[in-house]
């Protein structure tokens, strides 16, 4: 496999009732979490992430993965089951509808704090403890708390202080400092267009640069890009494409 950072990803991609997934990762591209927990996978470059992440909250053997990719099939027996043993109202404040959830990308996790009989759907995720500090730490490992209290009529989905999503370096600490979930983000980050201004933000000695390109003026647009400097393109899942450059602190 080419190096983690060579594969390109879109951590950006928007994925909800309104934007169904159309297409989902390259198996080899997904890998267990956790030796432990084979089952559950995610997208090489989130898994790596989410190892220093666990590293550095201290939370191996106190917090586990629970739920990781799931392929649209999965993602239909779940919501199905979730009918059938709780019905529609908690159906569908917890479960994505199939082709509509997160999990299919690759990009999000659930975790749990280990406790006997983990529940799948909702597992327990205390403030406290490791989770409480891998919350903490996550933007700065490029993930998320994706359905956070207070923007459930944005996200569609009820609070879940288990499900994190990756979006990568250095959007997780702009969301965070922010307030703004995916949906919010995304729409602020047109309002950086590719003929300019661009955002600029400096964090942890680099300058990023970060402007949105909409679909109508994809073509060309490698030409477009500066040669010398480590750029990142995220599809946003149809409404063009976001670029984030690298820049060296300057
Ligand atoms: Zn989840």
């Amino acid at each position: 496999m080419r190096g983690v950072w060579s594969i390109p990803v879109s951590t950006l991609l928007l994925v909800n009732e309104a934007h169904p997934l159309a297409e989902e990762p390259p198996a080899e591209e997904l890998l267990p979490v956790d030796s432990r927990f084979p089952e559950v996978k995610l997208h090489v470059r989130a898994k790596v992430m989410l190892d220093q992440l666990l590293t550095a909250a201290g939370g191996r053997g106190a917090v586990l993965p629970v739920s990781g990719y799931r392929p649209r099939r999965e993602q239909e027996m779940i919501w199905a089951d979730a009918l059938a043993e709780h019905g529609t109202a908690f159906t569908q404040t917890y479960v994505a509808r199939p082709g509509c959830s997160e999990h299919q990308t690759g990009l999000a996790v659930d975790l749990g704090e280990n406790v006997p009989d983990v529940d799948f759907l909702c597992p327990s995720f205390p403030e406290t403890g490791a989770c409480g500090r891998l919350r903490r730490l996550a933007a700065g490992y490029g993930f998320v708390l994706r359905y956070p209290r207070g923007k459930e009529k944005v996200t569609g989905i009820g609070y879940e202080p288990w499900h994190f999503r990756y979006v990568g370096w250095p959007h997780a600490r702009l969301m965070e400092e922010r307030g703004l979930v995916l949906e919010e983000y995304l729409d602020w980050l047109r309002s950086f267009p590719e003929q300019g201004p661009h955002l600029n933000y400096r964090a942890a000695g680099r300058n990023f640069e970060v402007y949105h390109v909409p679909a109508a003026r994809l073509e060309g647009l490698e030409a477009r890009l500066p040669s010398h400097i480590p750029c990142q393109c995220s599809q946003t899942n149809g409404e063009g494409v976001v670029l984030t450059l690298w820049r060296d602190a300057g």
